[in-house]
């Protein structure tokens, strides 16, 4: 069997796919976008097998862009069959892949715009709205840990990832035809044991390969109740200098643990409660879509939601829907918090938040997430002092927070542990999903607890198992 990764592999985070061959029939295991990088854009254009026609279904581990946003290039290549994901994933990735489609209209026209006064010809869109919404209708759901047979001679089982609302590892079983089977597992991206809101990951315990995730493959975050006091810590202060505190966020997943958060914290009188904006359409239609399934809640989220009334304790929170609404934060005077996207500051309202307040030395910016190469939240985590922001240039004034134990990602013990559980079978191990450094030392770990040399594929380079 053939398995060749079409992104997330050389290095890099973004743009998940992997192609698995099995002679009898042709899958994909997620089919993400490439984000961050200036070749992004070339990147995502290239077609995955000829376009997509000759696949037999495509499997989801979850809903996120960096998992989902090639899809609709597969309706557009003729493929017809089936996407098969959980019932929650199925609504984050409508809602995520409808919000990208139109983002790239807008990108798009202003960069024609730009194209035209150069006397350059139009670019056409990568793929359009009729294409999301065909591969949308072709999406299938799958109940968790169930075998299902998902194309001739494989089956799939979808287990827990604790990352975000939905999100799964997969395991494949392919029949070879002797009566055995062989098996292989994708990790999906991981979440961090013990995070709030979501289940955690469940263990496997039967591999012949496995391919791990390694964003953070060479450190621990810092627990998540020190990230929660230092969390506090920050907002008292911003509150009592009267500054804004910005925190660049993905509309899913840490936008919720954090309104969850502050719900705790105004509820058990910790945080005095002040104004909230939650700056973004699509995540106050992700926490709808949260709401629709509890079952996936952990123990403490469900006490938590029972024990009193989270829209009485965020009665200090704002969704913000419409750009004329965002605008109007700027003349909140006072301290606030604003949550918006893009998480990795590449666009969006966070952009014009930093315009107006990231060189006032009051200001406070919570980096919740990760950031890759190039983007402009890497820029300011390195503490460069003047960024570019739509075409102009301001000074960072502002205090710049790195708070890695809210990341939707495990670290490395829990990646070691996550893992631990499938070392006994001795599979053959391959990393992916993770930059180089980060990639080597997961590498390194796994080579001296448990003797396995890990394989680490450039993109595009077929791993046989
Ligand atoms: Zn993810």
């Amino acid at each position: 069997m053939k398995i060749t990764p079409h992104g997330a592999a050389g290095g890099e985070v973004t743009g998940s796919a992997y192609l698995v061959d099995t002679g009898r029939a042709k899958i994909l295991v997620d089919c993400g976008f490439f984000q961050g990088g200036k070749d992004a854009d070339a990147k995502n254009r290239v077609a995955i097998d000829g376009g997509g026609s000759g696949l037999d279904a495509v499997l989801l581990t979850h809903g996120h862009l960096d998992h989902t946003g090639r899809l609709p290039l597969l309706a557009e290549g003729g493929f017809r069959g089936s996407v098969h994901a959980t019932p929650a994933t199925i609504e984050m990735a409508g809602l995520i892949l409808n919000d990208a489609v139109k983002l790239q209209a807008q990108d798009l026209e202003r960069h024609n715009r730009k194209r035209a006064r150069a006397g350059e010809p139009p670019l056409a869109p990568l793929y359009t709205a009729e294409h999301t919404e065909r591969i949308l209708s072709q999406m299938q759901p799958v109940p968790y840990k169930e075998l299902v047979s998902v194309a001739p001679g494989i089956q799939a089982r979808f287990v827990e990832a604790g990352h975000m609302l939905g999100s799964t590892s997969i395991q494949l079983l392919i029949d070879e035809g002797n009566g055995e089977s062989r098996s292989v597992v994708f990790s999906g991206d991981l979440g961090p044991q013990g995070a709030p809101i979501l289940r955690d990951s469940e263990p496997l315990r039967q591999a012949q390969a496995v391919f791990l995730e390694s964003t953070y493959g060479d450190h621990d975050h810092r627990p998540f109740g020190d990230t929660v006091r230092e969390f506090i810590e920050i907002l008292r202060q911003a509150t009592s200098e009267g500054g804004k505190v910005l925190v660049p966020s993905f509309a899913v997943g840490r936008a919720q643990v954090l309104t969850m958060l502050l719900a705790w914290a105004f509820r058990e009188r910790i945080l005095k409660p002040f104004p909230i904006f939650l700056d973004s359409p699509m995540a106050i239609q992700a926490w709808a879509i949260y709401r629709r399934h509890p079952e996936l809640f952990d123990e403490e989220m469900n006490r938590f939601l029972r024990e009193g009334s989270v829209e009485q304790d965020l009665a200090t929170l704002n969704a913000t829907a419409t750009a004329e609404e965002s605008k109007k934060i700027n003349d909140v005077p006072g301290p606030c918090l604003i949550i918006a996207g893009a998480g990795m500051c590449t666009g969006g309202r966070i952009l014009h938040h930093f315009r107006q307040n990231l060189w006032k030395p009051e200001t406070h910016v919570l980096i919740v997430g990760y950031q890759a190469r190039e983007s402009l939240g890497r820029r300011l985590i390195e503490g460069e002092k003047k960024v570019t922001i739509h075409g102009e240039t301001v000074a960072v004034k502002a205090r710049v927070h790195t708070l890695g134990g809210f990341s939707a990602h495990a670290g490395q013990r829990d990646l070691l542990a996550w893992f631990g559980t499938l070392a006994p079978c001795r599979p053959r191990v391959v990393l992916t999903h993770g930059e180089d450094e980060p990639r080597r030392v997961l590498a390194g770990e796994i080579a001296r607890r448990h003797q396995l040399d890990a394989v680490l594929p450039g993109l595009r380079e077929t791993v046989v198992v």
